[in-house]
């Protein structure tokens, strides 16, 4: 790297031609604004730039590459649990593309939104309700100031309809490490309505190499939009004994393969998932260990009525079909779950349905209101409306909430968290063996096993563990990374392994030998050969050295 850092001031000097003094940030500034980071990682960021169009992108892509200096591209940078702004690896220059927030088109009839990188949750929803546009914004719980291009790059996921963002991606554009750009094969040949509306293309399928990849600066993309239903239900059921798990988890499956496109993801959480919803953490009841005693969290469960597992999902569509899809969810879930409650939110906005559920389940009136606060939150994100709801989980242990008014931001407010998300196949000893693996590792680093289990499909869960620790005790930070690192490879061994990683854990798989990655280098030489863009971010040369010309 000590070539790139002797070009750093001249590439820096023609970016300041580029860009102006307002649209660069160099040295402590920069590492401040893009240093600040949920897990303990925190790399040396020299400067970070802003551009405000594609064509300033191109430029500045020329320049380092003359330079041979590194760059990271964010959309927002909030990839939080995951490195947030933080780049794979030292010396890298941020390429802020949050000033890049136009909506460039949005065809009505085919549901399709055609948007520059900087466009958020909150962006997108502003633009549909002020156009009386029927969509859902394809929500996460990142929250309303989150992109939507860099969360459907990194094949994040949410719970309403069009579940899986990559799969809604149809059309991309990207810069590449020479300053090229990447357009689909039907939009050069002159075809992009047709391209836009069909995710394939013509020829290889190459679109998707910019999904966790290091290809290119992604400028442009379309995504399809699920339109708002007639109706929306959302359901809740509980497995009171945990050894209900297996038979829950068959049901889930079944009652998700009925209702293929009318059901959105189920969720499974166990009882601290639930708690670290509802309760303060009980941080005097920890005692050395650090996680939360398993008599604690029997007392609260009991005193909260949550029970060893508490399932939620949602039925999108027309009034007709949604009432038979939800007999059909009975049918699969009742024998298997007790508690089933569907909840229309329409009638819950008008204040019907829900005084008339929750005091079954929860007969104390001060938790109530709170009860019913977060459920209100939790409908609006089934509902595609962006929320802050799932943010505070990130402040739970460590830090103190942001003062009213303000946005929740975990990397700014000094939280500690790391996310562990490994794919689980929807077999119930799988799902089993998976829950016990966590449930043993955890706690041995002073962690809490909190598990949320969600269906990507009816075949397959994604599991959540936020890991969640003290950012100001050194010992604590060390262990939550241990922690990881031993469910990495504990999952492996078993099967189950991460659909996605943290800058802080990209080499724990593309350091393993495979056809896979090696493909992976060839093409990174292919397009890269410098080495310019995102270095080591799922890719295994870069970050070694392997590829330097000079
Ligand atoms: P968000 O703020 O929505 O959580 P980020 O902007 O942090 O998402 O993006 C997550 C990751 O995806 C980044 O760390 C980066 O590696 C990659 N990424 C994001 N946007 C782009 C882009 N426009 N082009 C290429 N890679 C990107």
């Amino acid at each position: 790297m000590t070539s790139k850092s002797k070009n750093l001031p001249s590439a820096l000097n023609e970016w300041h031609c580029l860009l102006g003094d307002n649209s660069m940030l160099v040295g402590e500034p920069a590492a401040i604004q893009y240093g600040a980071c949920t897990t303990p990682v925190q790399r040396s960021i020299p400067a970070a730039l802003l551009p405000t169009s594609q064509e300033q992108v191109v430029a500045l892509v020329k320049i380092a590459a003359t330079y041979k200096v590194p760059l990271y591209p964010i959309s927002t940078g909030r990839n939080w649990g995951y490195g947030t702004a933080n780049p794979v690896v030292d010396g890298c220059v941020v390429v802020d593309l949050s000033r890049m927030n136009r909506i460039m088109d949005m065809d009505e009839n085919l549901g399709l939104v055609t948007l520059e990188p900087g466009v958020t949750q909150r962006i997108l929803n502003d633009y549909l309700e002020e156009r009386g546009l029927d969509f859902l914004v394809p929500v996460t719980g990142a929250g309303p100031n989150c992109s939507l291009v860099g969360n459907a790059l990194e094949r994040g996921y949410g719970i309403t309809p069009y579940t899986d963002h990559f799969t809604a991606v149809t059309s991309l554009e990207a810069v590449l490490a020479d300053g090229s750009i990447y357009r689909p094969a039907l939009t050069g040949l002159g075809g992009e309505a047709v391209d836009q509306a069909y995710k394939w293309g013509l020829g290889p399928y190459l679109d998707g190499l910019f999904s966790q990849g290091s290809f290119g600066i992604v400028t442009k993309m379309t995504i399809a939009l699920a339109r708002r239903p007639e109706t929306i239900q959302t359901f809740f059921f509980s497995v009171v004994a945990d050894n209900g798990l297996e038979s829950a988890v068959g049901a889930v499956r079944e009652a998700l393969r009925a209702t293929t496109g009318i059901s959105g993801s189920i969720n499974l959480m166990n009882p601290q998932r639930v708690l670290s919803m509802l309760v303060p953490h009980p941080s005097r009841e920890t005692g050395l260990t650090g996680a939360i005693p398993t008599e604690t969290v029997t007392r609260l469960a009991r005193e909260y009525q949550v029970t060893a597992w508490t399932g939620v999902g949602a039925l999108y569509g027309e009034k007709k079909i949604v009432s038979a899809a939800r007999s059909v969810i009975k049918g699969k879930l009742r024998p298997y779950v007790q508690r089933l409650v569907f909840l229309d939110s329409a009638s819950l906005r008008r204040g019907k349905g829900l005084l008339g559920i929750i005091p079954r389940q929860l007969p104390l009136s001060g938790k109530l209101s709170m009860m019913a606060e977060r459920l209100d939150a939790t409908l609006n994100i089934m509902e595609g409306h962006p929320s802050e709801i799932a943010l505070p989980l990130a402040y739970w242990k460590s830090g103190s909430l942001p003062r009213q008014g303000m946005d929740h931001d975990p990397a700014r407010d000094g939280c500690g968290l790391i996310w562990y998300a490994p794919l689980v196949p929807m077999v119930p000893e799988r799902v089993r063996c998976y829950v016990e693996m966590v449930k043993n590792i955890c706690p041995s680093y002073g962690l809490d096993p909190l598990i949320t289990l969600t269906s990507v499909s009816d075949r397959c869960f994604d599991s959540t563990v936020p890991l969640l620790f003290s950012k100001n005790n050194l010992d604590e930070a060390v262990k939550a990374q241990e922690c990881f690192k031993n469910l990495f490879e504990a999952g492996q061994r078993e099967g189950f392994l991460p659909y996605r990683l943290g800058v802080h854990s990209m080499e724990l798989a593309t350091e393993q030998e495979g056809s896979y990655w090696d493909t992976v280098r060839r093409i990174k030489k292919a397009l890269d050969p410098g080495c310019i863009i995102a270095p080591g971010r799922y890719e295994p040369g870069c970050h070694l050295g392997k590829e330097e010309t000079d």
